[in-house]
């Protein structure tokens, strides 16, 4: 078994438990420490308090191998970490002569003097390595105790990334061996989150290495494996070991394999396949043409989106006819099949995609209820129509008809 070199991170700040601030720090780092096969198993975002902050890093050095904190190493009364850790850690806290000397040239440079209060930033833990901030005035701290890393950075982004990677990321890499941490993501369309763990856990389960993780984001679900061996090829092997039998399991309804998203997915398929596509739409409101027109390079095959949200629009713009709508109203299969048959004549595009359905929260009926959409794709030779009864609210049911819309195209180009 491969041991993993384990790692938590402790995010330092009260404005990081206010609710307009996020902890970025901790996801930039996991990323950093991930890519040189260490893993992370806690975060903690702890305010600027005393007695709080030093349990949270006492806790940590105990139980973790690597413990970074983000924050507090500012020149202000509430920047408690220097002071803090020296306790928590039983270690004595003692100016740096040279640091001073330091930070007040780095300020003359600036054309001005020191404020007293920034000498705070020149005290130093016994035994600590000193990392250099050349775009700030807090230095970061090494600290090697009882067999542990504990390091210390400062809290703005732009301080704390350059100082990992030219300080910290080199001691971690030697300590870390050569364990390689690699990560895939399976996104999944047209099945629930329970049907597709129902499909898949049985082969999942088997496995340790690579670990498997099912989470459901809007209209899709993704699959995230991550896997660690002795080398990226082993890592790799791995993943491609498991998700082949997730990939045989699962069919069709796998629409990318490398986090594409849906729309990329279709434009590949499009543009590889010489297609041109149009898309009418009523109550997405031209969220697919949106999402279309995101990727780059989409002008190769989208001609057009038209945006029919009444009546009388579909019937000018698209050349439904009334008395369709009269007999089966807007929401209707009929109707989303003239839809798209109406949008591939008027701009000639292969394909024709379309949209109509009652995203609410009003409208609906208990014949038609909210959530009831119809798609529609018509090509040189048939239209074909799906009904869905879509959940959530009117974001979510507009978001999950586009993303079906989608996904009838996907399967047609398969
Ligand atoms: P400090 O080192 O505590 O003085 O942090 C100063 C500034 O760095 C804060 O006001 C934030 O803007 C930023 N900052 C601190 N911690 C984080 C964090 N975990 N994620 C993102 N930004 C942070
Ligand atoms: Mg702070």
């Amino acid at each position: 078994m491969l041991e993993t070199l384990t790692a938590e991170i402790i995010a330092i700040g009260s404005e990081l438990l206010a609710s307009d601030r996020t902890d970025t720090n901790s996801l930039w780092l996991t990323e950093k420490l991930n890519s040189i096969g260490i893993e992370v198993k806690l975060k903690t975002i702890v305010g600027d308090d005393d007695a709080r902050l030093e349990e949270a890093i006492k806790d940590a050095a105990r139980r973790s191998k690597i413990v970074i904190t983000t924050g507090g190493l500012g020149p202000t009364e509430d920047d408690v970490t220097r002071k803090v850790a020296a306790r928590a850690l039983g270690r004595r806290l003692s100016l740096n002569e040279t640091i001073l000397e330091e930070l007040r040239q780095k300020f003359l440079s600036f054309g001005q003097p020191m404020p007293e209060r920034n000498s705070r930033q020149a005290m130093v833990i016994e035994d600590a390595e000193v990392l250099p901030n050349p775009n700030g005035s807090a230095p970061g701290m090494f600290i090697e105790h009882e067999g542990a890393a504990i390091v210390l950075l400062p809290g703005p982004p732009r301080e704390m990334r350059p100082m990992f990677e030219n300080h910290v990321q080199p001691r971690l890499v030697s300590r870390a061996g050569s364990v390689k941490v690699l990560r895939r993501m399976l996104r999944v369309a047209g099945l629930g989150e329970s049907a597709v763990d129902e499909k898949i856990a049985p082969i999942y389960t088997k496995y340790e290495n690579p670990q498997t993780t099912i989470l459901f984001n809007q209209s899709e679900i993704e699959i995230h494996l991550t896997a660690r061996g002795r080398s990226e090829t082993e890592a790799n092997t791995l993943l491609d070991h498991l998700s082949e039998q997730l990939e045989e399991r699962l069919g069709n309804a796998v629409f990318s394999f490398a986090g594409e998203t849906m729309e990329q997915v279709v434009g590949l398929k499009l543009s590889v396949g010489g297609y041109t596509l149009a898309v009418a739409e009523s109550c997405t409101g031209g969220l697919i043409a949106q999402r279309l027109t995101d990727v780059a390079g989409s002008s190769k095959y989208f001609i057009e989106g038209v945006v029919a949200y009444s009546n009388e629009a579909k019937t000018r713009t698209l050349d439904v006819k009334r008395k369709l709508l009269l007999a089966h109203g807007a929401v209707s299969a009929e109707v989303a099949e003239a839809m798209a048959v109406g949008i591939r004549k008027r701009s000639g595009a292969d394909f024709g995609l379309s949209v109509t359905g009652i995203a609410g929260p009003g409208g609906g009926s208990e014949e038609k209820p909210v959530g009831l959409v119809f798609i529609a794709l018509a090509d040189e030779v048939q239209t074909k129509s799906r009904k869905l009864q879509i959940p959530g609210d009117r974001q979510l049911v507009r978001w999950r008809a586009s993303q079906a819309a989608l996904d009838l195209l996907r399967r047609r180009l398969i």
